[in-house]
């Protein structure tokens, strides 16, 4: 069965023996996906979730043999969160609701926000980079510091950290990132905190999908506040709905057009959704 299948340009890209590439290619959801999501969505952290999602729905990288939960986690988190963006687009469509309280303690209102794909999409790094270098002063010196933007695996390491300390898990990405602090004489640093401060700012400037905030104002008391959007728990929560409602689909489909469990399960989800309405409509028109 076909499966429509898009081309997408990551924001930052991956370099494969010092070649860039930036583009990917990325099939809808099918039936067999939203099973795999949901149950396996308790038994992962998120970010192997995603590592995992990912890897089933690209079909394609540039210089990149076979696809696998590894490749996918060498990828930026900006890069992971727009594939996750596009998937969700290409699959549900443009258009995503999303529910908020008002911060504000004596409001809480609860607001229903459209947000459109297009819009949480930031524009492509125009000047990306494997290793990037960022100078910074301290006592009249001043130090280069290399790193790299944080990947899935180094977002894992940092996720597996928090569990034990939550304390320590920004500074686990950090370790994880910086390749070399180089004083003005080409003295290495082995590792200096204080020096580091200003470093997850401008990791932020140069992968600006990697952490969306949502500016916002409650329409009740007027309270302006953020609010970071997260594609994985977006898709995750939306795909989380119950297993019965898709396995009640496919017998739907498998009882009126006879097709098995596993074509149907292959299918990708606007579709089978489409065959639904149309298998519900002839059936309430003959009520
Ligand atoms: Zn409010």
């Amino acid at each position: 069965m076909s499966i429509a299948v898009e081309r997408v340009k990551l924001p930052n890209g991956y370099w494969v023996d010092g070649v860039h590439f930036r583009e990917a290619e990325l099939r809808m959801l099918t039936g067999a996906d939203e099973e795999f999501m949901v149950e396996s969505a308790n038994a992962m952290l998120p970010v192997t979730w995603t590592h995992a999602l990912l890897s089933r729905c690209i079909t394609h990288l540039n210089g990149v043999e076979a696809v696998t939960p590894l490749t996918v986690a060498s990828l930026t988190v900006g890069d992971r969160e727009a594939l996750l963006l596009h998937l969700r687009r290409l699959t549900f469509g443009e258009r995503m609701q999303c529910t908020l309280t008002c911060p504000q303690s004596d409001c809480g209102e609860l607001m229903d926000l459209e947000l459109k794909v297009s819009d949480l999409l930031q524009p492509p790094n125009p000047d990306p980079a494997p290793v990037y270098e960022f100078t910074v002063e301290k006592d009249g010196s001043r130090y280069r510091i290399l790193f790299h933007l944080p990947t899935g695996m180094d977002q894992e390491a940092a996720a597996r950290q928090a569990h034990i300390d939550i304390q320590t898990a920004a500074e686990v990405l950090l370790r994880r990132c910086v390749a070399d602090v180089v004083g003005e004489d080409d003295n290495r640093l082995v590792w200096s905190s204080e020096l580091l401060l200003d470093l997850p700012a401008r990791m932020a400037e140069l992968d600006p999908q990697a952490e969306l905030v949502l500016n916002l104002t409650c329409p009740v008391c007027g309270e302006a506040f953020s609010s970071i959007f997260d594609a994985c728990a977006y898709v995750m929560q939306e795909t989380g709905a119950d297993l019965n409602v898709l396995y009640r689909e496919v017998h739907l489909l498998a009882l009126y057009y006879h097709w098995s469990e596993t074509e149907i399960m292959s299918m990708n989800t606007s579709k089978r959704r489409r065959y639904l309405n149309l298998l519900l409509d002839s059936v309430s028109s003959q009520e």
